[in-house]
């Protein structure tokens, strides 16, 4: 099953692997993932999803998950740049391929209104009643139906439904319309804020996570070797990428932005230079959001001694382990930082 999502030409920075320019497309999904409780988060009165339909809404909740976690978490080093965060992930029909369509529709409720692909627990939208396979008709009042579009067009569409959200609840309270299978009802709730994350999971083999400036991309691949703790050091990196405004700085000091490779040496160096400064930040966000760092050596070397192409762009392998190890400690005792807007 595909989904189509705004491709990665736009990022320039990765964890592990090198970006590359991708199809719009994505790859078929591989074999399941041991889940276990995370479903159990999202309870959801709508259509129960079968077989592969439930394992993309269990990796889009679990990513989510990770990422709100993180985010709220660290609110308070963030306050220049405090962001509602929605608690839940939209899709909409457009986004799958076309054969998949129906499957989707009728698994996921899906119709022509951007729809609720799942509900992170505990989370106001949660505590309101907003649940899976709701689709979303209205925010306040501003109507959130769109023009029927295709392809990559429907994913920037989630994107502007997602934005005339947040932009609502900067106001406060928003109220939501909703459509079920059980008829329209009012949701209504204050999103708690945070440091602004916006990640997304993208149904893709390949072992790597993207930044772009503002969003944060993890794949399918790179989801499988991790734990939740290792989710949150990458899904943290990667954030810090953007809240460091990395590529800004990358792009005004001359280094690569549409590819990783090949750099000059002087790009290699300060690539490096924002790569290392991501670990360390990443450290201090999972540290704050309470995920334990322990096993972080481990699967840095596991992926590492997987990758290609990283060398050029990320410090040696001892090196970051042992910047690894020093962040973990400093975290552990100090003081977080702010994140200037
Ligand atoms: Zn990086």
């Amino acid at each position: 099953m595909g989904r189509m999502y705004v491709a990665p030409w736009l990022a320039h920075l990765d964890l592990f692997g090198a970006a590359r320019v991708k199809s719009v497309c994505c790859a078929i999904l591989s074999a399941l993932l041991a889940i276990g409780s995370i479903g159990a988060a999202s309870a959801s009165t709508g259509p129960v999803p079968d077989g592969r339909f439930a394992q993309l809404r269990a990796q889009d909740l679990r990513v989510a998950r990770v990422a709100y976690k993180l985010a709220i978490a660290n609110g308070a080093r963030c306050k220049p740049v405090l962001t509602p965060q929605p608690g839940f992930v939209l899709h909409r029909l457009e986004q799958y391929e076309t054969a998949d369509r129906p499957e989707a529709a009728r698994n996921f409720g899906l119709g022509r209104y951007v729809g609720v692909m799942a509900v992170i627990g505990g989370t106001p939208a949660a505590k309101a009643g907003l649940v899976a396979g709701d689709q979303l008709l209205s925010v306040n009042g501003h109507d959130l139906g769109e023009p029927v579009v295709d392809g990559d067009a429907s994913r920037l569409s989630v994107e502007r439904v997602q934005q005339i959200l947040v932009a609502q609840m900067r106001r406060g309270a928003v109220t939501l319309r909703v459509s079920s299978t059980s008829g329209e009802r009012d949701i209504r709730f204050v999103a708690e804020q945070g440091c602004p994350s916006n990640v997304e999971f993208i149904p893709d083999e390949e072992v790597n996570a993207w930044a772009d400036g503002t969003r944060v991309m993890i794949s399918d691949g790179l989801l499988n070797r991790c734990t939740d703790d290792d989710l949150a050091l990458v899904i943290g990196h990667e954030m810090a990428h953007n809240l460091l405004h990395h590529r800004h700085r990358l792009g005004a000091e001359g280094a690569s932005l549409n590819t990783m490779l090949p750099l000059t040496p002087v790009g290699s160096a300060q690539m490096r230079a924002t790569e290392e400064e991501a670990d360390r930040l990443a450290v201090s966000l999972a540290t704050t959001a309470a995920y334990d760092l322990s096993g972080a050596e481990r699967f840095i070397r596991g992926l590492v001694n997987q990758s290609t192409g990283v060398a050029a762009t990320h410090p040696d392998l001892f090196r970051r382990l042992s910047l690894l190890r020093a962040a973990i400690a400093d975290a552990k005792r100090g003081e977080p930082g702010i994140i200037r807007g």
